[in-house]
């Protein structure tokens, strides 16, 4: 059955993300600050208002996918979308926040009678596009089991992570080991065409030894191997300098929290840091090689 959406946020993992929804028959009106955001969605057949509140009015579901917490406790509750909403509307916050942050939007929706679920998603914008994302879901099951046709549209995997927030827990882990993957593998990459191997060769063993990763496999940092990588178009779109290190920061301020040693994602983040700081920050997170390599000023 057709479920009227209001999607915010038609970034980079948005835009594909409500396309699949649209495709998929529901009808989907989305919205995005950016006058180019909306122009990119109406090419990809997908409706957009220019405010939350309109698109909301009466929306069975209201997806979000923001940068950050903040954007989401503007989008959604300040904007007015979730009072325009359904009654009984399903909220799903796809973007990547606290869990903190998740609970007390989660709160605030059920304050008004809806129901929430933290979705946070990984997969990369490649999973977005091909519809292969995977879901990390926080919050009741029953409201799991009534999203689940619409994160069927856009992903393959699906997990109950547990209550709300729980989903954001899941993420920030995930996404701790990936950042400091794509570290290791910025760092043998370099080493390794300094002694003269080929990337194809680091892929293909590392690949299928000990030192595998999905960055390796996905998200090469030297172009040439990996169509689909970054690194094969100047760094641009993926997954920003600017997103992993907020991230990362979500993960160290948790850590604190909870007294966990987290050197080597601290030496990360930094690292995000300083390609912030040399005006780096849009490009995707594999450009880390450029402090490997020296392209970049550490
Ligand atoms: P993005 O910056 O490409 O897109 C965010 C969009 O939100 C932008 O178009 C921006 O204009 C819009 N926006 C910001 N504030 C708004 C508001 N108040 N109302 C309406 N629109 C608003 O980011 P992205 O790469 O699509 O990532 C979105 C979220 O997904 C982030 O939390 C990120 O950490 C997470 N994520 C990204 C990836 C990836 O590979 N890019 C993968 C997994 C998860």
């Amino acid at each position: 059955t057709s479920v009227k959406i209001c999607w915010i946020g038609l970034g980079n993992m948005g835009l594909p993300m409500a396309a699949h929804l649209h495709t998929a028959g529901h009808d989907v009106v989305g919205v995005d600050l950016s006058a180019d955001a909306r122009d990119a969605a109406g090419a990809a057949g997908v409706r957009t208002a220019d405010a939350a509140v309109t698109a909301a009015a009466g929306a069975d579901a209201v997806v979000t996918m923001l940068p950050k917490g903040a954007h989401v406790r503007t989008a959604l509750l300040e904007s007015g979308a979730l009072d325009a909403a359904g009654d009984n509307a399903l909220v799903l916050d796809c973007s990547t926040i606290s869990c903190a942050e998740a609970r007390e939007i989660g709160a605030a929706v059920a304050a008004t009678g809806r129901r929430f679920l933290d979705a946070p998603v990984s997969g990369g914008t490649a999973g977005a596009q091909n519809a292969t994302l995977t879901f990390m879901v926080g919050g009741a099951t029953a409201d799991l089991g009534a999203a689940r046709p619409l994160l069927e549209a856009m992903g393959t995997r699906i997990f109950h992570a547990g209550e709300t927030g729980a989903g954001q827990s899941a993420k920030m882990v995930n996404n701790m080991m990936l950042a400091m993957n794509m570290q290791s593998t910025c760092e043998a990459a370099v080493l390794a065409e300094r002694l003269g191997i080929t990337p194809q060769t680091v892929i293909d063993i590392a690949g299928v030894s000990t030192g595998d990763s999905w960055a390796l496999r996905n998200y090469y940092p030297v172009a040439g191997p990996v169509t689909s990588a970054p690194s094969n178009r100047d760094f641009t779109g993926g997954f920003s300098v600017a997103l992993m290190r907020k991230d990362l920061g979500l993960a160290l301020d948790a850590a604190a929290v909870h007294g966990v040693d987290t050197a080597a994602t601290a030496e990360v983040a930094r690292r995000l840091e300083n390609l912030i700081a040399d005006g780096r920050g849009s490009l995707d997170f594999s450009s880390l090689i450029h402090l490997v390599d020296g392209t970049a000023a550490a």
